[in-house]
């Protein structure tokens, strides 16, 4: 083991993108994924790709230069810096198109690295593609997060209870990690749950306004309820929301204005009710506020800061209101559309927060390529929106990485900063205990001594003990993108 009391003079500077016998990242202050404050400092040692050893020392030793401080072949100084587990993102589509167009998945991969995402659960893709992914990440063949896939199953794809049961066993086969459910009836829901346990796959659920409801999900065992509708659709007094009669599901339009007008119509004690039920069949919820925040503040969506350096020109076409897109209905969307959401916010929020509250699993996710929503940015702004609902900030960070892991059914090996754990690590300029808006990649600016200082942003995200400079990565995206300008205004 090369880990030791060896002189400092033998330590070089880690390499972005390699590996070494072994990294320690010294001085640390440390936040945990456990929901437990701050601690530190520490210096951390990662043999391979484990957290080998935290060393806590003594603050005054440290200033005296007499601590006793471990060695290892490479080092980063983390002095003033925190550290986290990676982020988990748990509800991530792998993209290589937009609307049809190639889009270089390069860029989505180093936009997550580089805000800080060591773990992505795809929740629809090309499966086939994503598990050849999901294998050259692991062999660290491409800077990548860890990915778990997860299959879509919906109506359009199995017709009876039969070929439900088939594709969940095909699934199986192909070797994913869990099957994403939407738009199923009940019986096709239920047969795919009974299989599913059977063969061991995991189910995310995003429950739209359907037949099926939260508490289908609460019957059949569901891993994570995605998004949100099934949940105040269970806690209707009527079965049914109060729908125009000119209403059609199959209108983006109707479907994303009036879904603004759903939790409104929820009745408070049954969707108590809803919840506990969640919290006792352990079905935990990915609420990916930031995906329909565009509903509530149209301009804020439209104007991201980052969007001048980091949009790719694809994703930008995308995203403009197009009846083709997905997602893409704001065409003559208002200012009572928006008060309408703001108010859903306010109740969705209050709900989610009770949800923790009585023991539910909350997770984050950015579900970003729709919706004004960046890949990596749209996570960050998760956080602030879990914050904004209420969450302590500590809580918000455990949301992403402990209880992420804990859906994922890695918590035994993910998601903490722990001797044991695989070693994925992040090196953060700054508290986000104190300030989420660290870790978006562009930084914040900040008075410090009476100077504006542009600070923040994740300095090193380490996946699997592969440390990558994370402003390099968001270097190469801002080159991806202009080059892909240049090239269309050819
Ligand atoms: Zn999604």
């Amino acid at each position: 083991m090369a880990v030791g009391l060896a002189a400092e003079a033998q330590t070089t500077a880690a390499v972005s993108g390699k590996r070494a016998a072994s990294l320690v990242i010294r001085n640390a202050i440390i936040v945990d994924g456990a929901g437990t404050p701050a601690q530190g400092p520490a210096d951390i040692v990662i043999t391979g790709n484990r957290i080998d050893r935290i060393v806590f020392l003594d603050p005054v030793a440290v200033a005296e230069g007499t601590a006793r401080r471990p060695a290892a072949d490479t080092e980063i100084d983390a002095t003033g810096k925190y550290v986290l587990p990676g982020l988990i993102n748990a509800h991530a589509h792998v993209q290589e198109e937009r609307g049809g167009i190639p889009q270089p998945l390069d860029y989505t991969l180093k936009l997550w690295l580089a805000s800080g995402i060591t773990t992505i659960r795809d929740v629809g893709s090309d499966t086939q593609k994503t598990l050849a992914l999901r294998g050259r990440s692991a062999n660290g063949e491409v800077a990548s997060p860890r990915v778990y896939v997860y299959a879509q199953f919906s109506n359009a794809s199995v017709r009876s209870v039969e070929t439900a049961r088939q594709r969940v066993r095909e699934l199986k086969t192909m070797g994913v990690d869990g099957i994403k459910l939407s738009g199923t009836d009940r019986d096709i829901m239920t047969a795919m749950g009974e299989e599913a346990r059977k063969v061991g796959l995991r189910i995310a659920h995003h429950v739209g306004v359907e037949e099926t409801t939260a508490w289908d999900d609460i019957r059949i065992g569901t891993t994570s309820i995605e998004h949100w509708y099934g949940v105040p659709d269970a806690a209707l007094l009527d079965g049914v929301q109060g729908f125009p009669s000119s209403y059609n599901y199959n209108n983006e339009v109707d479907r994303f204005r009036y879904a603004g007008r759903l939790w409104r119509e929820a009745d408070p004690a049954k969707l108590l009710t809803v919840l506990d039920g969640m919290v006792s069949k352990n079905v935990a919820w990915v609420p990916t506020l930031d995906i329909y925040e565009a509903s509530r503040d149209l301009q804020r969506a439209q104007t991201q800061p980052w969007f001048r350096d980091y949009l790719h020109p694809t994703l930008e076409e995308f995203f403009r209101p197009n009846p083709r897109n997905h997602g893409s209905y704001f065409l003559g969307w208002t200012s009572t559309d928006e008060a309408f959401w703001k108010e859903n916010y306010r109740i969705w929020m209050s709900a989610l927060r009770e949800f923790g509250r009585r023991g539910g699993v909350i997770g984050v996710g950015d579900d970003a390529g729709f919706i004004y929503q960046l890949y990596g940015f749209g996570l960050v702004r998760e956080l602030e929106l879990h914050q904004e609902a209420g969450f302590n900030t500590i809580k918000v960070i455990q949301h992403a990485t402990g209880n992420n892991a804990r859906i994922l059914g890695e918590e035994s090996r993910l998601g903490r900063v722990k001797v044991g754990y695989l070693a994925d690590l992040i090196v953060v300029n700054g508290n986000p205990l104190e300030n989420l808006k660290v870790l978006y990649p562009t930084g914040v600016d900040q008075i410090i001594d009476g100077k504006e200082v542009h600070t923040g942003g994740v300095q090193w995200t380490i996946k699997d003990g592969i440390p990558y400079n994370a402003p390099a990565l968001l270097a190469d995206v801002k080159e991806i993108v202009r080059q892909a300008r240049a090239a269309k205004s050819r």
